[in-house]
C-alpha cells in the first residue's frame, strides 16, 4: 500500500512538473495560471480540458488563451497525408533498426554486447572544459600530496592501478588524483583520468580496503566505458522515440500530441534510462571487486562500506526513481560477490586473511 502511495504520488509529481513545463514553454494565459496553482489530481484533468481550449479563443477578447509555438518539423509531419506518415515511420524504423545493430559491440572484461556511438576519448574531448571549470572550483579544497589523507587515497590507487596494469585502459589513461578536502560522502572518475575523492568519503570508510571498493568501482565506470555507453544509449532513445511520437501527433491534435509527448518521455525514463544506469552501477560494482582482490585488497570490506553507507543515508529515493541501486541490494550483492573475488585473491598469490 506503502509502495502504491508513493508511485501515486511520484506520478502526480512527474505530471504536475511536465505540465508546468508545458504551460512554462507556452505563454501562460489566466486559465494556464490558475491550473499551475491546484495541487490534486483534478489539475490534470483541468489542464487535460485546458489545452482543449488551447486550440480555441476568448469570446469576448477574440485573443488565444496560450499558444504552443510551432514545431516545424512535426507541424510538416501532421500536414502530410496518411500514406506519406507511414512511410516515414516505417522508414525510419528501418533505419533505427540498422543504425543499432551495425553499432554493436562487446564491453571489455564483462562481454556484454551493447550500442556504442562514442568512446572515453570522444567524451573526454567534449566535456574538457566543464571538467576544467569542475577542477578550478575544487582548488582551494585540494590537498597537497604530502598530506595523510592524499596520501591514503594515493596508496589505494596506486595499489589498483599497479596491479591491473593489464586491465584495458589501466596503461593508457594518465592518471590523476584530487582530494578535495569537504565533508562529501562521494568519489568519481573523469574519463580523462581525473580521480576526484572528497574528504567526506575517506572519513567514511574504516580503512583502505573499503575505500579500494569505492574506487575500484569508480575506475570500473571508466575502463567499462560507462559514459560513453550512456550517452550513446541516450542518442539512442531519442532516435527510438521519433517513432512513438510521428504516431502521436498522426492521431493527436497538437495540443494534446504535446501533452502524450512530455508524458512518453517521462515514461522512458523510468522505464528503459533509469534501469539501465542501475544495470550499469552493478556491473561496475563487480568489475570494481575483481579489481581491488587482484590488488590483494579484502574484499570483504565492500559490504561493511554499504551497510554503514545505509545507515548514514536516511530516506533514499525509492529505487525506480533511482539511478544507482538502494544501499541494502548493494550491500547484499557485494555479500554474494565477496566469495568469487576472495578465490581470485588466492589465484593471484596474495597473503591469507583473518
Ligand atoms: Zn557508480
Amino acid at each position: 500500500m506503502m509502495a502504491f502511495t508513493v508511485l501515486v504520488e511520484t506520478f502526480k509529481e512527474i505530471i504536475k512538473e511536465s505540465i508546468k513545463q508545458q504551460l512554462r514553454n507556452h505563454s501562460i494565459g489566466q486559465f494556464g495560471r490558475r491550473c499551475l496553482k491546484l495541487d490534486n489530481y483534478i489539475f490534470l484533468r483541468r489542464t487535460l480540458v485546458s489545452h482543449q481550449i488551447i486550440t480555441s479563443r476568448n469570446i469576448f477578447t477574440g485573443t488565444a488563451y496560450f499558444q504552443r509555438p510551432p514545431i516545424p518539423h512535426l507541424d510538416k509531419f501532421s500536414a502530410r497525408p496518411a500514406k506519406g506518415k507511414a512511410i516515414v515511420i516505417v522508414g525510419l524504423g528501418l533505419l533505427a533498426s540498422g543504425y543499432y545493430f551495425t553499432h554493436l559491440e562487446e564491453s571489455p572484461i564483462t562481454k556484454r554486447k551493447r550500442f556504442m556511438v562514442f568512446d572515453n576519448q570522444s567524451v573526454a574531448k567534449l566535456s574538457t572544459k566543464v571538467n576544467q571549470d569542475m577542477l578550478a572550483s575544487f582548488k582551494p579544497f585540494m590537498l597537497t600530496p604530502g598530506h595523510p589523507k592524499f596520501r591514503k587515497v594515493s596508496d589505494v590507487v596506486n595499489s589498483l592501478l599497479g596491479a591491473n596494469k593489464d586491465v584495458v585502459y589501466i596503461s593508457k589513461i594518465p592518471w590523476k588524483l584530487t582530494v578535495v578536502n569537504k565533508p562529501v560522502v562521494n568519489a568519481f572518475v573523469m574519463v580523462d583520468g581525473h580521480i576526484i575523492v572528497f574528504s567526506g568519503m575517506i572519513d567514511l570508510c574504516q580503512n583502505s580496503d573499503q575505500l579500494a571498493a569505492v574506487l575500484g568501482h569508480e575506475l570500473s565506470h571508466v575502463i567499462l566505458e560507462h559514459i560513453p555507453e550512456k550517452i550513446s544509449n541516450a542518442h539512442l532513445l531519442s532516435i527510438i522515440m521519433m517513432i512513438p511520437l510521428l504516431v502521436i501527433f498522426t492521431i493527436f491534435p497538437l495540443a494534446k500530441a504535446v501533452l502524450l509527448e512530455s508524458l512518453l518521455s517521462h515514461l522512458a525514463q523510468l522505464a528503459i534510462t533509469l534501469p539501465f544506469s542501475r544495470k550499469l552501477e552493478v556491473e561496475a560494482d563487480e568489475v570494481g571487486m575483481l579489481l581491488a582482490a587482484r590488488a590483494c585488497f579484502d574484499v570483504r570490506e565492500a559490504s561493511k562500506l554499504w551497510e554503514r553507507m545505509a545507515k548514514k543515508s536516511k530516506g533514499e529515493p525509492p529505487v525506480f526513481l533511482s539511478t544507482h541501486p538502494s544501499h541494502e541490494s548493494r550491500k547484499e550483492r557485494l555479500k554474494t560477490l565477496a566469495g568469487p573475488a576472495m578465490e581470485m585473491r588466492k589465484a593471484y598469490g596474495c597473503p591469507p586473511l583473518n
